[in-house]
């Protein structure tokens, strides 16, 4: 079973400024991290291929800083990594990017299952999965739980809803998005980490894919109106008082007069 994992890389979002005179959202240029909801789409892509053997690959849109995120995922064991980076690339919006995936994937060519974190934590749109499942015209689930099982060209999986789990069955490939609730992602062995960095990432631009900047880059379906940054937290207030059974009735007094209790 050939496995391919999309991953983001994103930065200390601590560090993520808004500057409202440019419209944009400033960026620490740190090497950031992989999209913790990934680590969980890698983990179970590699149990995965553990129990039916086959290889692990993951597969990034981003700019050459991107190579570390990508490196820690081959230090957990995935056997290849794509890097898809051109300044084509620059001012893509979600559907774009599940355009420029797609066609990576395309190049693969040879997968069962596309595997990705629900959502990524700066941007968090939520949209790259299905836009990439969409761009290959497979099924996909998101939000999903468990993975039942995978056997003869169907995998079986459990989806999240708001009142339980939807029991999904999937004609692969197929796209699925995954919760933390799936599993436990493993953490890298030194040997893994040294191996890491000698493994080659394999890097693909637009024209390597075919992409002519139709509907990417600059050319994507959405613009920014307007960027502002979420309004400063009100102070908070210390309670005072002699015993801690004093600084108690005080504040049970203020959470009763608030009406939260
Ligand atoms: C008009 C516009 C312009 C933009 N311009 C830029 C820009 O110039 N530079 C920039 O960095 N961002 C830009 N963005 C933001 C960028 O579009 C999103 O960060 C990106 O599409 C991913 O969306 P998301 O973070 O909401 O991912 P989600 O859809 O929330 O991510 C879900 C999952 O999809 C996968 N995934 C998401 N992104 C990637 C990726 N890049 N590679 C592989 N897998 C991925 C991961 O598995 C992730 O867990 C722009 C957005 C808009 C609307």
């Amino acid at each position: 079973m050939n496995i391919v994992v999309l991953i983001k890389q994103v930065p200390e979002i601590a560090l993520i400024k808004v500057d409202e005179d440019a419209n944009q959202v400033v960026l620490p240029q740190g090497p950031g991290t992989v999209n913790p909801f990934d680590e969980y789409a890698v983990e179970e892509a590699l149990k995965l291929k553990e129990q039916h053997s086959g290889t692990t690959s993951v597969i990034s849109v981003g700019t050459d800083r991107t190579e570390s995120a990508l490196r820690n995922c081959l230090a957990l064991g995935v056997d290849n990594a794509y890097l898809l980076c051109d300044d084509a690339f620059e001012g893509s919006d979600p559907q774009a990017i599940g355009k420029i995936l797609a066609a990576g994937l395309k190049k693969i060519g040879d997968y069962d299952l596309i595997f990705a974190g629900k959502q990524a934590i700066d941007s968090d749109s939520a949209q790259v999965p299905g836009a990439v499942a969409a761009n290959l015209d497979i099924p996909q689930a998101m939000f999903v739980k468990k993975v039942e099982s995978v056997d003869n060209g169907t995998a079986v999986v459990h989806r999240t809803t708001e009142e339980g789990y939807d029991v999904v069955e999937l004609k692969c490939p197929a796209v699925i998005s995954v919760v933390k609730e799936i599993n436990e992602p493993r953490l890298p062995s030194l040997k893994g980490k040294m191996g890491a960095k000698k493994k080659q990432i394999t890097k693909w631009s637009a024209a390597d894919l075919g992409l002519d900047g139709n509907g990417i880059g600059s050319n994507s379906a959405t613009k920014t109106a307007k960027v502002t940054p979420p309004p400063a937290r009100p102070k908070g207030e210390i309670i005072e008082g002699e015993t801690p059974e004093e600084v108690a009735d005080k504040l049970f007094n203020k959470l009763r007069d608030n009406q939260v209790i």
